[in-house]
């Protein structure tokens, strides 16, 4: 079957402005990333804050246009469309963002926050709007006694299901859920969680879920995917990752993850260093000045990211074909 979306040699750089005797610099926020979102999945992207998964969003929802690469959706190359051609498809594309204070109009009643986006896609009558607002409001466990009131009177827990029946309204098929939780105290968390699984399943939706926490997307995760310096590491199905992950940033990031069950406690790997500027990343593989597994071929000759077994995908030295070979 056609993936929902399909991103091939993604790339978005930013100009960043020296002063008169500087000259410019780039950004390279995302640098040419591979990756497929089958439909009714949750493909979740993690990584540092600065790693450009935000940024991958924003380009496959065209809300931002890339430098180079490719964005298809269903099947379709949406990378060369103008936004008069892109209108029909922005409806199937919604985002949730992370924080409902700033992506909510204050002056809005919540059943016009709800409907706005049906303004936009449908030529529903203003009752016919309200009249889905109202059921809108009850499939994210709000009720319609919330309608007619203003999103500062809600918790954050509470504001993020306005934004989700807001995304919900013109029934897309992706959803976009950028750090959508983590505002949220860990309680809520799971709550609001648990609400974007029933939704998928009752809808038919695909998520990109976007964070930096790989304690958060583990259960509601189908694929991951780890960024590093707008790159794409490694990629996997949920369980191979957590149970088998290959990149020496993978399991970094894994082993700061609690585990119920203590005997199954990983050892925290200490990351060296800090995270080097986007603008100036590091020679060979972008991750050499941390990896506690670095060789010289590292800090010359960039891993290519390819598949080491079905469905697995790593861009690290320590799997060439050679030293593969050796291993065995
Ligand atoms: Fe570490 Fe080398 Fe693999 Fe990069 S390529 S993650 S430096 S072992
Ligand atoms: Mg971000």
């Amino acid at each position: 079957e056609t993936p929902l979306v399909e991103v091939k040699g993604l790339q978005k750089s930013f100009t960043i402005k020296k002063g008169w005797l500087g000259s410019d610099k780039y950004l390279r926020a995302v640098d040419g990333i591979t990756f497929a979102i089958r439909k009714g999945e949750t493909f979740s992207l993690v990584g540092e804050s600065g790693c450009g998964k935000s940024t991958t969003g924003r380009l496959i929802t065209r809300l931002l246009k890339p430098n180079g690469g490719e964005v298809w959706f269903n099947g379709q190359n949406i990378t060369a469309l103008n936004d008069h051609q892109m209108r029909p498809l922005r409806k199937d594309m919604q985002m949730v963002f992370q924080d409902p204070y700033a992506s909510l109009n204050p002056r809005m009643k919540v059943k016009e926050l709800v409907a706005e986006p049906l303004i936009i896609h449908t030529k529903l009558s203003t009752k016919e709007r309200d009249q889905l607002a109202h059921e809108l409001l009850e499939t994210v466990g709000l009720s319609s006694f919330h309608a007619e009131r203003y999103a500062h009177e809600f918790s954050g827990g509470q504001r993020q299901r306005i934004g989700i029946a807001r995304a919900l309204s013109v029934r897309p098929s992706l959803i976009v859920a950028d750090e959508p939780v983590s505002a949220l105290d860990v309680s809520i968390q799971s709550q609001v969680l648990n609400l974007l699984q029933d939704l998928q399943e009752e809808y038919g939706l695909t998520y990109l879920f976007i964070s930096h926490d790989l304690s958060v997307v583990e259960h509601i995760s189908d694929r991951i995917g780890v960024m590093y310096l707008g790159a794409l590491v490694e990629t996997a199905d949920k369980d191979t990752l957590y149970e088998r992950p290959l990149h020496p940033y993978t399991q970094a990031l894994l082993s700061s993850v609690p585990v119920p069950d203590p005997s199954q406690k990983r050892e925290r790997i200490i990351l060296k260093g800090d995270l080097p500027s986007p603008v100036d990343p590091p020679s060979g593989c972008r991750f050499h000045t941390r990896c506690p597994s670095c060789m010289d071929i590292c800090r010359q000759n960039v891993p290519v990211f390819r598949e080491v077994e079905p469905g697995h995908q790593v861009a690290c030295h320590l799997y060439d074909e050679e030293m593969m070979r050796n291993a065995r």
